[in-house]
């Protein structure tokens, strides 16, 4: 899906920035991924600057949000996106590699 503007209507529940207080605007905000029961915004305030990830989920008992900080750009959210996680073994693999190229003592 590609990231577009969000209608005035869906921003009530992130109204605000949490850091600085300003109001969000329209264009702060990008869909990321938007299904019937939950959506995935990026808002950028563009008074402070800082970026959110905002998960709103909605069921019939009413609806829902949890926002956190990041420092990701809706770019990159959308990129990375349905990428698997690192795990130990890549950790490890990666340390290898660097060691092996003394790139780390
Ligand atoms: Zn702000």
């Amino acid at each position: 899906m590609s990231l577009q503007s969000v209608p005035q209507e869906q921003t009530t529940l992130m109204k605000t920035c949490p850091l600085c207080e300003e109001t969000y605007k329209s264009k702060d905000i990008c869909v990321v991924e938007n299904r019937e029961d939950a959506q995935l915004y990026h808002v950028t305030c563009h008074s402070c600057n800082y970026a959110m990830l905002t998960f709103v989920l909605a069921s019939e008992n009413g609806m829902g949000s949890i926002g956190l900080l990041t420092d990701l750009h809706a770019d990159d959210v959308h990129r990375l996106r349905g990428k698997s996680p690192i795990t130990h073994d890549d950790i490890l693999t990666f340390h290898t590699l660097l060691k092996r190229n003394r790139l780390i003592v």
